[in-house]
């Protein structure tokens, strides 16, 4: 066993399969001189009783990738570090109940072949073909993906040891951290064995993450959830059919019920992600024991009963099978169910690589992006569904994150619709009028905790959970998102908008500092500006409005669900010398967007304001005697204004502007008709559109350049690409779409081609069109181009339009 050496760059804590394959990635990219401490012998928390499958399908984009890219490590892996191990690619069918569950796996099969994978969609024939035993009478379909299968979890990972050693990285077992302090710029990272200093430091604690992230004064929304897999003994005709065969049998997923089934050696492993699940360690009499190494919770087979009887059903020859041992362990969940990959918010170079629920499947895809994080502050692919600090501190309150851990395990499999919203952890964050809202016949939905109207229904309307179960355009919202759409058009519309994030900036110098970090200008006092900053490589970060008080002071204003990112990218880049203050002022205020042709006309009524104010300037005003700021622009392409209040003023000025309004055709609207109404005017959405993928140029951004300014950050890769070839190109597309709109990540075609993908897709009731925003192949991206965008499967003709909005090109009705 190595001694603790005294330092390292990088300490890894937890040697499971992700933080040791952390470690080998480190070690791959020159981080040689990194410790791995583990508490206990490798393997010992979640990884050893892991069923190790590797499955590649997600219907995230960046999921999909970090699996893709752990499936082919692994294939090379044994050879890579001279560590041979038991990697079966089986190859895996996914069984489809009915048509949505068949759009969402056409979905999947255009992603995943866009990733290079040749994913397909096969019939009831087919399955029976590649399964023989199966029963598929009540079936539509499957997907079927060559590339799943399953490896040995322990050897998997004792490979990416061997490989990080041999790369000349330590690995220090039976040695559980118990603390950690700064010195200095240094972490002291303290152990029974001693200390160790070094520069940076991972969690990869596994489901104890929420322990050791404790130590740093974070808390981690973790909740252990009781996963069990079943073994079943040899089954004769299985044994028989595989030597005849000389293969094992694909595994089986049957999603909708909610299990896998998988061939093991010669009998079988049925694993049930169970609807009536069971959280573990959350309550004061089931506490977390000090040491759960290698250890396992008791079998609940009362659980399981209910799907082994529908895999029996499914696969009759498991019925003739013993059953031979019931494995029932924990696997760590979030909130969402993703893992937590990357920068711990507020703790200066400390990491996160935790929270794993595919871990096996997800490790090597991990160690890269943690690796990426680690040594380069960035990552290659845009990793925001794994990044840290989209969860902001209330979604660690225990009842929140049991309910939504146990929401996500029991639905692990469960279709995503555009149109739904999940039911659990829901009225976190209550906006100062959401009982007006809700009066007027708001249907909800979550958005970093704050409950936003997503439509408003009108009596009679079907506003059950199931009736937003489809992929269709169409269904009880639609009539009313168009009511909502044609109001901002002819009238006004007003919505509803709490816990847009904003934090104060003030000092001296203010404006120079926040210049160096974005790509063009900031605006004057008293105007506003929307801008965009780059990271080194010219890729776009973020997106922030800055509203400009005075020379000094700005409050920069950015969505609710980007509140600890953006504040983290700013408050990192903070000179050290005090000069700037940045507070968070989000909770203090509250927005409402009102906006139309009579917006005007109805603020006249209620404010004195100078309302011939031009676009993108500000005004503080007064509205039933209370406070309020008034910022002329509109995310809905209209004249309108942003009305800023205090928290407690807000219902008071709701209260004078909706009896204004209603004189004038007012209507509520909500975050749907806001989406569409952005689509026509091209306005891309923050990690939708707008992602690390794309370059500030690549997403034609240039307007937002200033090249004169001086330095900033970016400036010099942006400067260099404007130079050269630029891969991709934004674009607006009008879809000759049928019953669905061109989902996120769609493919473009052009010929037998893929081109590009679609980043967003919608219905665009101003101009009776089906809108997608696309990246495609810069030399493609001209006006009147055809293209084909692949929704759900089925190809539809699309064109490139001109390169100006889709509604109001000249912004003469936001200028008005
Ligand atoms: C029954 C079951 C079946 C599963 N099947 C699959 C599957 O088929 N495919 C799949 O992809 N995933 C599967 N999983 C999930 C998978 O096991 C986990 O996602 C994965 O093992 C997580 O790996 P990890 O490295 O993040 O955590 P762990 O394996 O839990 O490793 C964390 C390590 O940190 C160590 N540690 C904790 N605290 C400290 C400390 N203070 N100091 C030092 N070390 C510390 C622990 O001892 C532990 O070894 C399954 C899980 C269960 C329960």
């Amino acid at each position: 066993m190595s001694e603790l050496p005294s330092h390292a760059r990088v300490v890894v804590i937890g040697g499971g399969a992700v933080g040791v394959s952390s470690l080998y990635h480190l070690a791959r990219e020159g981080w040689t001189d990194c410790v791995l401490l583990e508490k206990n012998e490798l393997t010992s928390g979640s990884t050893w009783h892991a069923a190790g499958n590797v499955p590649t399908f997600s219907t995230s984009w960046s999921l999909m990738n970090m699996q893709r890219y752990s499936a082919e490590l692994y294939r090379g892996l044994g050879k890579a570090v001279d560590y041979p191990m038991n990697y079966h690619v089986t190859g895996s069918i996914r069984l489809a109940h009915g048509r949505e569950r068949m759009r969402e796996f056409e979905r999947a099969r255009g992603m995943g072949r866009y990733q290079g994978m040749a994913i397909d969609v096969i019939a009831p024939s087919e399955i029976k073909a590649r399964y023989p035993f199966i029963e598929t009478h009540d079936l539509e379909g499957a997907l079927y993906d060559p590339n799943d299968g399953d490896i040995d979890p322990a050897q998997l990972t004792q490979a990416l040891a061997k490989g990080a050693r041999d790369l000349g990285a330590k690995i220090v077992r039976f040695c559980p951290v118990t603390a950690v302090r700064r010195a200095g710029d240094e972490w002291v990272v303290s152990t029974p064995k001693g200390d160790i200093r070094c520069l940076k430091v991972v969690n990869a604690a596994g489901y104890r993450a929420k322990e050791v992230g404790a130590m740093f004064g974070r808390d981690i929304p973790l909740v252990a959830m009781s996963h069990q897999y079943i073994l079943f003994d040899e089954i004769p005709e299985l044994k028989a059919w595989s030597e005849a065969e000389g293969r094992k049998l694909p595994l089986l997923r049957d999603v909708d019920t909610s299990y896998y089934l998988r061939q093991e050696k010669n009998g079988m492993n049925l694993g049930p992600y169970e609807r009536d699940c069971r959280a573990h360690w959350v309550t004061a009499d089931d506490p977390m024991p000090e040491d759960f190494s290698f250890q396992l919770y008791p079998d609940d087979l009362d659980r399981l009963t209910p799907y082994m009887e529908d895999a029996m059903a499914r696969v009759p020859i498991l019925a003739t099978a013993g059953l031979s041992k019931v494995i029932n362990g924990p696997i760590p969940y979030a909130p969402d169910g993703n893992p937590l990959i990357g920068p711990m918010p507020g703790v200066p170079n400390a990491f996160e690589a935790c929270l794993f629920t595919f871990g096996i499947a997800q490790a090597g895809g991990a160690g890269k992006v943690l690796a990426e994080w680690v040594i380069h502050g960035e990552t290659e692919w845009d990793m925001w569904s794994c990044d840290p600090r989209r969860f902001t501190p209330f979604a660690s309150a225990p009842d929140y994150a049991v309910s939504k851990a146990k929401e996500v395990y029991g639905h692990e499999y469960a279709i995503h619709f555009p149109r739904h919203a999940w039911p659990a952890g829901r009225d976190r964050k209550l906006s100062a009028i959401h009982d007006r809202t809700k009066a007027l016949g708001g249907v909800f939905g979550a958005y970093n905790g704050w409950e936003r109207a997503l439509w408003y229904a009108c009596a009679g309307d079907d506003v059950s959970e199931s009736s937003t179960m489809t992929f269709d355009r169409d269904g009880p919202w639609h009539k009313r998102i168009r009511e909502e759409c044609l109001a901002v058009r002819d009238a006004a519309g007003i919505l509803d908008l709490p816990g847009f994030s904003r934090f104060n900036l003030d000092g001296p110098g203010a404006a120079k500092w926040l210049s160096d970090l974005i790509t063009g200008n900031v605006p004057k006092p008293g105007r506003i500006g929307l801008a965009y900053f780059a990271d080194r490589r010219g890729r776009l970060a973020t997106e922030m409005t800055i509203v400009r008080h005075t020379e000094t002071l700005m409050t920069l204003i950015t969505a609710a669900t980007a509140q600890l990112h953006d504040w983290e990218w700013l408050r990192t880049a903070l000179p050290a010398d005090g000069s700037l203050t940045l507070i968070d002022r989000t909770a203090e205020y509250s927005t409402q967007i009102l906006t139309g042709p009579a917006s005007r006309a109805i603020l006249a009524d209620v404010c004195a304001a100078d309302l011939s104010m031009p676009w993108l300037t500000h005004q503080e005003t007064e509205i039933a005697g209370r406070w309020a700021k008034l910022v002329r622009v509109s995310f809905a392409g209209e004249l309108g204004w942003e009305i800023h209040t205090k928290v407690e003023d807000t219902a008071a000025v709701f209260d004078a502007v909706w009896p204004a309004g209603e004189r004038h055709g007012l209507k509520p609207f909500g975050m749907f008709a806001l989406d569409a109404l952005r689509l026509e005017k091209g306005y891309k959405a923050w990690k939708q559109d707008l992602s690390t993928d794309y370059s500030v140029l690549e997403l034609g951004l240039e307007r937002f350049i200033n090249w004169e300014k001086g330095d900033f950050v970016g400036r010099k890769a942006l400067w260099q690409a404007i130079h050269g070839k630029w891969a991709k190109r934004f674009v607006t597309l009008v879809v000759d779409a049928e019953t669905c709109d061109a989902p996120y990540m769609s493919t473009v075609w052009k010929g037998n081609r893929i081109v590009g993908e679609t980043t967003s897709g919608g219905w665009g009731h101003r101009v009776d069109k089906s809108i997608a925003l696309a990246m495609v192949k810069a030399h493609l991206a001209r006006p009147g181009t055809e293209f084909e965008v692949e929704i759900f499967g089925e190809k539809r003709r699309a064109v490139v339009h001109d390169d100006a909005a889709l509604w109001d090109p000249e912004n003469l009705r936001l200028r008005s």
